[in-house]
């Protein structure tokens, strides 16, 4: 059984998050650096971010389909095997026993060792940045569908055969356990956010990602008296949740 540390990779990963462009702002790094070892990854998005815009040339239906291509593309980038869009409203987004159920239908088809999700507690960033709702909402339906949804035998039988998930990969907390040396895939986490053109417009991301993956790899804890590598100089930051045991 893996030990789910910085160095482990899984053979298959599902990342549920809200929006087109929330997997590459938070674990964009970290999906890539698993998918060139190959792991599977699959990217479910619940909403199409058919509200994230202030040009008032789209319509909610032409923005839907702008974000989603700019996902596609960017899943590209980022090796990604596949993009499910379950098309639910942006800004409207609740944790349902119905959404929980979708996200268990689609958890027990792919059967992904890890989920990687956002922190539905995390509700301030510092003084300026009061998390959107559907990100709060995301992660909370995420992980009440891993647990323990995906796994009763007797809930939802039509929804696909139970299925365990390793463990569950919490960004953008505030309570972080585990930091994901990235330095060899920031570019590619770069050029994939790039994909996201309406999102961006002409602004260079590359500045402000370079020095988040720094920021988080300064708290990582240093690994004094180790061997190995020491704290890396770019990193992802995770809450960890190990829903199988570990070896010693
Ligand atoms: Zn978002």
């Amino acid at each position: 059984m893996p030990r789910f540390d910085a160095e482990y990779v899984p053979r298959s990963a599902m990342a549920i998050y809200a929006h087109p462009d929330d997997i590459e702002f938070t674990v964009a790094g970290t999906v890539a650096k698993w998918a060139r070892a190959g792991c599977e990854v699959t990217f479910v998005l619940i909403t199409s971010g058919n509200a994230g815009t202030h040009d008032r040339t789209f319509t909610r239906k032409s923005l839907a389909r702008a974000r989603e291509r700019e996902e596609r593309e960017s899943a590209r980038v980022l090796g990604a095997a596949r993009v499910i869009f379950l098309r639910h409203g942006d800004c409207e987004l609740v944790p349902t026993v119905a959404l929980r159920k979708e996200l268990v239908r689609r958890i027990r088809r792919h059967r992904p060792e890890v989920v990687l999700c956002n922190d539905p507690q995390a509700l301030f960033f510092g003084d300026r940045y009061i998390n959107h709702p559907d990100h709060l909402a995301a992660g909370k339906a995420a992980l009440e569908a891993v647990f323990p949804c995906a796994e009763m035998e007797l809930l939802w039988p039509g929804a696909g055969l139970p299925h365990k998930v390793h463990a569950v990969y919490v960004s953008s907390t505030a309570a972080p356990d585990t930091w994901i040396d990235v330095s060899d895939t920031i570019e590619t986490k770069i050029a994939a956010l790039s994909a996201h053109r309406s999102q961006l417009g002409a602004r260079d991301i590359a500045p402000y990602i370079n020095e988040r993956a720094k920021d988080e790899a300064l708290r990582a804890p240093k690994k004094a008296g180790r061997k190995g590598p020491g704290r890396p100089k770019l990193a992802e930051a995770f809450r960890v949740m190990r829903l199988l045991r570990e070896e010693k």
